[in-house]
């Protein structure tokens, strides 16, 4: 960490590497030891792109969620969405899915294709503030989104505003979410809040940002105090920029809960493996997962 916080920064943070199923890789962005948040972004995990084979898209079975909005942004391929809320949402390439856990949800995702697929997507947490976090479930599916064209990008206006234009997803503190996407050489300057924190994931291809190189595994964080950055390639690329005001509480991750305390945690890990509190997803395929063993929490973070 910088030993000023509020100064623009350029640090280059690669993404951990995970294999879920046995098919494609996913790339966890945030949190990363060097950067457990920016903004109100608490999690992005980068799936893809990869080709599946028969039965081995990405299928993840009932789980609960507390306290966060989970934040579904599909590039390729196609997800049904399934909730305790009774929800059933196909996304598509271009569209958010945007659910608030606050008190409680359960969900699950299933790639759609029965037969062998293409996958690639963006899945985000956004940690809601103390004020909200414990608010009633809510789910909702946005199938446009502000779209603008500059130096040759496409950009979708995926949170906060941007160009004078507002996104619709409906977030709880500060913060902006855009992709930006070119078939080909591209360069424009993106006009920033100075009061948030900013980073850009690169999605594909090779993307210049305040000429530094980044490439997917990588995600440049940009520290505070910036009033614009200024994006290019010069082939075709993609990148996801993500800002927000800095968070200011601790949260305390687990699993799929985002809480304060151990106690919270260990409650909603109980809760959940003793089927008690949380309504299950109907009519899921797919086996219900089991949270992990959550005793060592209050070590933990007591020696933090
Ligand atoms: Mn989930």
């Amino acid at each position: 960490m910088s030993s000023d916080e509020s100064k623009p920064v350029l640090e280059r943070i690669t993404a951990s590497s995970a294999i879920v199923g046995s098919s494609f890789t996913v790339r966890r962005a945030v949190p990363t030891k060097a950067r457990r948040m920016v903004g109100a972004w608490c999690f992005l995990d980068h799936v893809g792109p990869a080709n599946f084979d028969r039965g081995n898209g990405m299928n993840v079975g009932p789980h609960p969620h507390i306290g966060l909005q989970t934040f579904t942004w599909v590039i390729e391929g196609e997800i049904l969405h399934r909730d305790s809320l009774g929800y059933e949402q196909i996304i598509r390439p271009g569209q958010v899915n945007l659910m608030t856990a606050g008190s409680g949800i359960t969900h699950a995702e299933e790639s759609l294709n029965d037969d062998a697929g293409r996958i690639h997507i963006t899945q985000l947490w956004i940690a809601l503030p103390d004020a909200e976090r414990h608010r009633a479930p809510d789910f909702k599916h946005y199938p446009d989104l502000p779209i603008l064209h500059h130096g040759g990008f496409k950009i979708t206006l995926l949170v906060g505003s941007a160009f004078n234009v507002t996104a619709p997803t409906q977030v709880y503190t500060p913060m902006i979410g855009m992709d930006l996407k070119s078939e080909g050489e591209a360069k424009t300057d993106v006009a920033l809040n100075p009061d948030f924190e900013h980073a850009v994931l690169c999605l594909d291809g090779t993307m210049e940002v305040e000429g530094e190189l980044i490439e997917p595994g990588t995600l440049l964080y940009l520290g505070l105090g910036r009033h614009s950055i200024s994006i290019a390639c010069k082939n075709a690329a993609q990148a996801l920029l993500i800002g927000g005001k800095p968070f200011g509480e601790n949260i305390l991750m687990f699993w799929n809960f985002v809480a304060r305390t151990p106690e919270e945690i260990i409650e909603a890990t109980e809760h959940w493996n003793n089927h008690t509190h949380f309504i299950e997803v109907k009519n899921s395929p797919l086996k219900r997962l089991i949270a992990p063993d959550p005793s060592g929490l209050h070590l933990k973070t007591r020696q933090e």
